[in-house]
């Protein structure tokens, strides 16, 4: 592209942010204004002109497929190879840093990643060898404890502990610190802070990177925690100009640490050039108008307005149905009708609130045939056999990691039993276990397993060195014993095929990067988790959570489970703040769409094991009537009984499912009913106050 066309059919403040020369700028611009362009963009504009070199650029977002993305429009915008450059999420350009610098960092060349759950496991075993009771000191409250201190920057000595819980708990803290340092292995929160460390002390690589990096660009800025502030504070020197933009409207990690507050520090820090954005270009009017609605009722924005000159184009669609199962067939009929209409399923994207709400939509969308593609659920590099594949490969690239021995240790299983296990504990007092395990002569059933697992890792390590990547995988995955274990298991078919697919994804990897090495798969493994998708690109009905939503756009969204305790979560209910995010991740919903909305909510609806009975969420009543048009249930919803078992009507006079009115206590609907005449009691399910019995006696209860 020349630069005519690059700079084609921008507004101009679009064009001042491209352009801008000799300072740094916070783009502070709500959903669809064209910032996310604005920044690939520029980035194409800054190398095209020479103002920089694709080596002295960086720039961060926050999910890999994001990047993924920056990078196929960089290429298509730019005659470069854009494989070399520093474009990423915060976790893999601190992964890239300090393997770069692993020995200033005080980590082996070949350190591994922990994921959130090899990171709990590991502080299972580090509190059972303190001694310490893990009723009281719960491993996930401590995982916690320990991510939300290094997102601050804090390590153990410097946590603040007045009260002897939290003493007990910084202990932990250093502890699992000591060890994770003995196993070569960092958690997520660790890659940063490590960096952050790092560049800190080190003056000579903190300047070295600082005058490489002419420019720094940072998307969806709002949502950085305190410790990925300081990283970019770190990294961008005194001629640096740094590019951020953000949406203070779509916070939506708060709960991970992540602070608005950064966008007034940015300003402090790095100059007050604001530029406000305002045109939308992604929805059509009611759209855009609903999510405008929606989110005035929000206080402390920062203020911004948006308009489009698209045409109001449809109203949104509100869904009432009588069910969970009569939602998720009813988004099917949708998706087909749109597909009939010309539509890419790629292009629809069903979004609820919870995780747990996509296996009922799953399901129907199996049943009816129609390919899906979930983000975020069980991801492929979190599934046991991969893990166990990938445990295999992580003893070979290092043997002091404990986690993947005891992972992999038995399993297959191989007689080696938990007594065998915990001898070993005891006789490795802080070593190695496969060190110690080759060290002590097998004695007894278990000891000769050990010994026999212990040399065929030796002799896989060996075999590994002088393997292409893929290879070395597949020779894993059959040497192991895994796939045949797999094999072997009549339900075991769809672990085959996915162990087929790490080779596959090996094969890939080692195609589309610079380094092939097994330390970096394992490492892409680790950040990739949550992204990579097997057969990724064949046309399917997107499904994701509405943070994993972040950023992208669809022709057509569904909003599922609208309701009151999902979405609002029950969990926001007792702060303002948690209801104001809440707000915010719905007005990232509805903004995710470019013509057609559908916001649906269920009457009844199976979750976790329970039937729960719910209000529409009070987010449809902020968003203007007039823009809104209704869906009468469909006819096969609307025979059957909506509620099972079938709404009840018993002498109460009032039956499970009816809207009801309290004086004191508000809106609500029946949940449940018993006794008769003065003894009758109903339950209620209050959208303020929770749910409650009431005896009709004396409670004020009409019906609404
Ligand atoms: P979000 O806040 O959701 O991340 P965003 O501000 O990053 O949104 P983009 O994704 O960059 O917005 O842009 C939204 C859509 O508008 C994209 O399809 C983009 O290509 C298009 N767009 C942006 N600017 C223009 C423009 N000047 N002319 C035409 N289309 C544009
Ligand atoms: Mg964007």
């Amino acid at each position: 592209m020349n630069l005519a066309e690059l700079l084609e059919g921008l507004n101009p403040r679009q064009h001042e942010a491209i352009t801008l020369d000799g300072s740094s700028a916070l783009i502070l611009a709500g959903a669809g204004s064209g910032k996310t362009r604005v920044l690939t963009t520029r980035i194409a504009f800054l190398i095209s002109t020479h103002k920089a070199s694709p080596h002295g650029v960086l720039a961060v977002t926050f999910t890999n497929k994001a990047a993924r993305e920056m990078l196929t429009r960089l290429s298509a915008m730019l005659p470069i190879n854009t494989r070399g450059m520093w474009v990423g999420t915060f976790h893999g350009l601190c992964n890239r840093l300090l393997r770069a610098h692993h020995r200033d960092a005080e980590l082996p060349a070949t350190f591994q990643i922990l994921d959130s759950s090899d990171q709990l496991s590991l502080l299972k075993r580090v509190i059972k060898a303190m001694g310490v009771d893990d009723e009281k000191y719960p491993p996930k409250q401590a995982q916690h404890f320990i991510n939300a201190n290094k997102e601050r920057g804090l390590r153990a000595n410097r946590v603040e502990a007045h009260d002897p819980f939290t003493q007990r708990m910084a202990e932990i803290f250093a502890a699992y610190d000591a060890q994770c340092q003995k196993e070569g292995v960092v958690d997520f929160a660790e890659l940063l802070l490590r960096t952050c460390e790092l560049l800190g002390r080190n003056a000579t690589l903190r300047e070295h990177y600082q005058s490489r990096f002419a420019h720094i660009l940072v998307d969806e800025f709002q949502d950085t925690n305190r410790l990925q502030y300081q990283w970019l504070r770190l990294l961008a020197g005194p001629q640096t100009q740094v590019l951020a933009v953000g949406d203070d409207d779509q916070s939506i990690y708060a709960f991970r640490g992540a602070d608005v507050a950064n966008m007034r520090e940015f300003q402090r820090d790095f100059g007050d050039t604001v530029i406000k954005l305002e045109q939308n270009y992604r929805s059509q009017g009611n759209i855009l108008e609903a999510a405008n609605a929606l989110i005035a009722n929000n206080r402390g924005r920062l203020g911004k307005s948006l308009w489009t000159d698209a045409g109001a184009g449809e109203r949104i669609r509100v869904y009432r149905a009588p069910s969970d199962l009569d939602e998720a067939a009813f988004v099917v009929d949708e998706a087909r009708r749109l597909q009939r209409e010309g539509v890419s399923l790629n292009d629809i994207a069903v979004l609820y609130r919870s995780n747990a709400q996509s296996r009922v939509i799953e399901s129907a969308l199996f049943n009816a045939g129609m390919p899906y593609r979930v983000y975020g659920g069980l991801r492929f590099f979190e599934r046991a056999e991969i893990k166990h594949a990938l445990a295999y490969l992580r003893m070979a690239a290092q043997p002091e990691d404990d986690g993947a021995f005891l992972r992999i240790v038995n399993f297959p299983p191989r007689g080696i039993g938990a007594r065998t296990l915990e001898l070993l504990a005891e006789q490795a007092q802080g070593r190695p276990l496969l060190q110690t395990a080759r060290e002590s002569a097998g004695a007894g059933r278990g000891g000769a397993a050990l010994t026999s697992f212990v040399a065929m890792i030796d002799v896989l390590s060996e075999k590994l060195r002088d393997l292409p990547l893929h290879e070395a995988v597949d020779h894993v995955v059959e040497t192991s014993g895994l796939k045949a274990h797999y094999v072997a298991d009549k339900d075991g078919a769809d672990r085959v095929e996915n162990l087929d697919e790490l080779v596959s994804a090996a094969k890939q990897f080692a195609n589309d990067s610079e380094a092939n090495d097994l330390a970096a798969f394992l490492a892409h493994a680790s950040l990739e988790a949550g992204e990579h998708q097997a057969g990724e690109g064949a046309e399917a009905l997107q499904l994701m959570t509405v943070h994993a939503s972040k950023g992208l756009e669809f022709h057509a969204v569904f909003a599922s489970g609208s309701e009151e305790g999902l979405f609002p979560h029950e969990q926001s209910f007792n702060t303002e703040d948690g209801l104001e995010e809440e707000r915010r991740l719905m007005y990232v919903a509805i903004t995710r769409a470019r013509r057609a909305l559908t916001l649906s909510y269920t009457e009844s609806r199976q979750l976790h094991g329970q039937t729960r009975y719910n209000l529409p969420s009070r987010f449809l009543e902020e968003i203007p009537e007039q823009l809104l048009a209704p869906i009468n249930a469909r006819k096969l919803g609307a025979s059957r009984p909506a509620f099972s078992p079938a709404g009840v009507d018993n002498a109460s006079g009032f039956h499970i499912g009816q809207n009801v009115r309290h004086t004191k206590f508000g809106a609500g609907v029946v949940i449940g009913t018993e006794g008769r005449g003065a003894d009758a009691r109903v339950q209620v399910h209050f959208r303020e106050g929770g749910q409650k019995w009431l005896a009709l006696e004396y409670a004020k209860l009409e019906p609404a």
